[in-house]
């Protein structure tokens, strides 16, 4: 309390105002100082150029004519040749810059065909160890100096043009009713019609009323009305996450740079290594298995005969087109594919799968099921509705029903590794990769008991790729369900490696997809929005490069590990030299 009435003091404007760099300033351009306009100037030194280096050749060849040596200099010359001199760098100034960063620049594919590769997997290993000190002083995650920047900016228009909010004196009765209890902060978007003043509002008050500071947490610069009755309630501002591009992701043919929200440094730079080791191995292959999304409602029965009267009753073919019409009603992109019933007792779960177009589907699959349980009321009337989600679904649990059956779009993804690629650029060799995989991916993980978790950190990637494309980053749970399997192919010498995931959860319309930086990373990845050429079509290519970012983060990080600590315990149990029954005496 005492706190609360401390900070009541404070003045109505306490939200710091943000600095903004105005869109001219940036625009500023060094051909600015020049006295004429660009490209009179350019025009003028040319001139100057061509007109000294003419008048010097023609009269250094009178002069060859004449026998007059060269080193005899006239004032003309002179000069004819300072002239030449200042044009000379003036045009070396302009075009020669650009013409050397061409050749430094090169596009980011030719950069992976050379042979200097990073050292991500020393990084990675040092990690392990580095966890007591910042990263920035644990390990080295920085690139090679790059050249002087481009002189080209490219100028972002900021989102707001207004971004910074002052509160007025209206305002300070507002947030003093809401202190006090009398304004629910619920309300204030429908009371105040304006969102991002109802939450500069709301975080005043949560400010005084808790007694605690939300400075860091910008509230600038970001648009509520997107989120309101949709992706969040009562906003106070927003969590910034740095959004990382690994890739080029070549996928079936295709490239994308695949943009990852982390904070945890060097995950970015991991899966990039990866992404090199499959495009410099002809890129990988995704097939979709399946797509379809659940949902399970669990009703209850008097008896357990009548719990599987209906089981019988929705398992029938006979009655599937029936359910299905009444299904589908509720959507133009809900298409019913099945049920599956589990009975215990004299309760039943109802497992319907249904397509969901390029919508993740969970709103879908609901209504659709809602329908279906209304219309079997009539046949069933002693049927009782416990709750349209039963848990059988299984929605962001841990459950063996998705890793068996599937649950969204079901994918697997592989590639064969050139041994030489992952000899340069992962820095280890093919049999240490199929043995650790062995070791670690398929038996420590059935040691653990694991229930999909065949893999290395499948839900490292899932979940960056998930925050920056506005997934439902719980969903990551099923969704990094995944199998990580290896195998020495082409009598040893290259990697045969795939990662298998039964339920990746996405879509590219709906939910958090649409707001303005989820959209920009689908947009980056060519899958924004509804496809125009098949419903469905986006979704599945997100889930196709999900797939295919976990592969290259599962080549990476498996290979970080191969090339240090299983060839340092190779040499220490394989092929030492050393009396192994003394040394375990
Ligand atoms: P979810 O079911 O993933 O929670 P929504 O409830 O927001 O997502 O459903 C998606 C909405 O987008 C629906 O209203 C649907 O009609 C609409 N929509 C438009 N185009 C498509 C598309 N290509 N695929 C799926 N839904 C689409």
């Amino acid at each position: 309390m005492e706190a609360g009435r401390r900070s009541s003091t404070k003045p109505v404007q306490s939200l710091k105002p943000t600095k903004t760099v105005s869109v001219d300033e940036d625009l500023t351009k060094a051909s600015d100082a020049l006295p004429l306009p660009l490209h009179l100037s350019n025009a003028v030194f040319f001139t100057l150029f061509f007109s000294a280096v003419y008048f010097l050749l023609s009269h250094w060849r009178e002069k060859i004519r004449t026998s007059t040596p060269l080193s005899v200099v006239t004032f003309s010359e002179i000069i004819a040749i300072l002239a030449f001199v200042a044009s000379f760098i003036y045009l070396l100034g302009f075009f020669g810059i650009d013409f050397v960063q061409s050749l430094i620049l090169r596009p980011q594919t030719e950069v992976w065909n050379s042979e200097d590769d990073d050292e991500v997997a020393d990084v990675l290993l040092r990690k392990k160890d580095a966890r007591k000190v910042p990263c920035g002083q644990a390990l080295d995650c920085s690139l090679p100096p790059l050249p002087p920047p481009a002189p080209i900016v490219t100028v972002q228009k900021v989102l707001d043009e207004n971004p910074v909010t002052v509160l007025t004196e209206e305002d300070e009765e507002i947030i003093k009713s809401v202190v006090a209890g009398t304004t629910p902060s619920y309300s204030l978007e429908s009371k105040l019609g304006d969102c991002k003043r109802a939450a500069a509002i709301r975080r005043e008050a949560l400010q005084r009323l808790t007694g605690k500071s939300l400075e860091g947490l910008p509230l600038d610069g970001f648009d509520y009305e997107s989120i309101l009755g949709q992706c969040c309630e009562m906003p106070v501002g927003y969590v910034q996450i740095p959004v990382g591009i690994a890739g080029p992701l070549l996928i079936n043919g295709r490239e994308y740079s695949v943009p990852m929200a982390t904070t945890e440094g060097c995950l970015v730079a991991s899966t990039n290594r990866g992404c090199k080791a499959i495009h410099l191995s002809g890129g990988a292959t995704s097939t979709l298995l399946r797509d379809g999304m659940t949902r399970a409602p669990a009703v209850r029965f008097g008896t357990a005969k009548r719990a599987a009267d209906l089981k019988l009753y929705l398992e029938d073919p006979d009655n599937f087109d029936t359910l299905a019409v009444v299904f589908n009603r509720s959507s133009r992109f809900g298409r019913l594919q099945g049920i599956k019933c589990a009975i215990a007792g004299k309760n039943l779960y109802l497992r319907f799968t249904c397509t969901t177009g390029d919508a993740m589907g969970m709103n879908m699959v609901s209504k659709g099921v809602q329908n279906v349980l209304d219309f079997l009321q009539t046949d069933f009337p002693d049927m009782d509705v416990m709750g349209i989600s039963g848990n059988f679904c299984s929605d962001k649990k841990p459950a063996a029903v998705n890793w068996i059956e599937g649950r969204g779009k079901s994918v697997v993804c592989e590639a064969i590794i050139k041994g030489d690629v992952v000899r340069k650029v992962l820095k280890t060799t093919v049999e240490s990769l199929v043995e650790l995989n062995m070791l670690k991916n398929l038996t420590g993980s059935a040691m653990a008991g694991a229930l999909g978790g065949f893999n290395a950190h499948a839900s490292n990637i899932v979940t960056a790729v998930y925050i920056a494309t506005g997934q439902d980053p719980a969903q990551n749970v099923e969704s990094s369900h995944c199998i990580t399997m290896m195998e020495a192919v082409n009598d040893g010498k290259d990697l045969h490696i795939s990662v298998t995931m039964p339920s990746i959860e996405v879509g590219t319309v709906g939910g958090g997809t649409q707001l303005a930086s989820q959209s920009a990373c689908l947009n980056l990845l060519g899958v924004k929005g509804a496809s125009k050429e098949s419903a469905g079509a986006n979704s599945r290519m997100l889930a196709a490069v999900v797939a295919g970012a976990v592969l290259a983060g599962e080549l990476s990080l498996m290979s970080a590990l191969a090339a240090g600590q299983l060839v340092k315990s190779h040499m220490k149990y394989n092929r030492s030299n050393k009396d192994v029954s003394k040394a375990s005496s």
